[in-house]
């Protein structure tokens, strides 16, 4: 039987044949490289949308080689930043992960760039999961929004393997001391109460948590602030 490959070769002899074909690659082209705008308001309904990496920015954040250059954060976790141990380790594997150049598949959640207007994705390169990587690694947090949620329940059974076997950052956590904590479901963060953070975030919104391990495992990540 022939197969649809076969045929679009076959028609490639004939004029009209040629034309089928370049439609098929400009279409291939397209959607590798995607514009911007068309990013932002169509998710690709069989998730192919593939882009090229420029560099690893840190353990969370990639710039990619496009037309505007633009970032991408990774959706769904938190890596350290900022002099925050093992920043650097996660920067360098992230590096290690995807690539200087290569080509990585995005997965959108509900929200396709967060609030400063940079992307926010799911990575993939094949079928290696980056995100998930990481915070396999105990190289990043889970962080789970209420916008960013799709893959929690997978990041947090590697969360919990990290944990486990005292990974990473997980190496060096010192258990909390406080009461109570406080989170936030909007940013998947928790803080501590004598955090600056918390009198600009909304009271109502703000869940309790009896300790840093009870908001950890429903995937709310430390504030870099406060870091509780
Ligand atoms: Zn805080």
């Amino acid at each position: 039987m022939k197969t649809v490959f076969d045929l679009l070769l076959s028609k490639a002899r004939t004029p009209a044949g040629v034309a089928v074909l370049s439609i098929a690659t400009l279409s291939a082209l397209v959607i590798v490289f995607r514009p911007r705008e068309e990013i932002t308001k169509q998710s690709d309904p069989e998730e192919r949308l593939f882009v090229k990496v420029k560099r690893a920015v840190s353990g969370q954040k990639i710039k990619l080689d496009n037309d505007q250059d633009e970032y991408l954060i990774y959706a769904g976790i938190r890596a350290p930043v900022g002099g925050e141990p093992f920043d650097e380790e996660a920067t360098r594997r992230n590096g290690e992960l995807v690539g200087d150049q290569q080509k990585v598949r995005l997965r959108f959640d509900e929200e396709h760039r967060d609030a400063d207007g940079r992307l926010l994705a799911y990575v993939f390169v094949e079928d290696d999961f980056v995100n998930e990587t990481l915070v396999r690694e105990g190289l990043a947090y889970v962080r789970s929004t209420t916008s960013s949620h799709r893959f929690a329940e997978r990041l947090l059974s590697a969360q919990k393997e990290a944990r486990s076997a005292r990974r990473g950052i997980w190496s060096r956590r010192p258990g909390g001391t406080e009461r109570s904590y406080a989170g936030d479901p909007h940013h998947g963060n928790f803080h501590r109460r004598t955090c600056e953070e918390l009198p600009k975030i909304p009271a109502d919104r703000l869940v309790e948590f009896p300790s840093d391990q009870a908001a950890l495992e429903k995937g709310f990540a430390p504030c870099a602030k406060c870091k509780p």
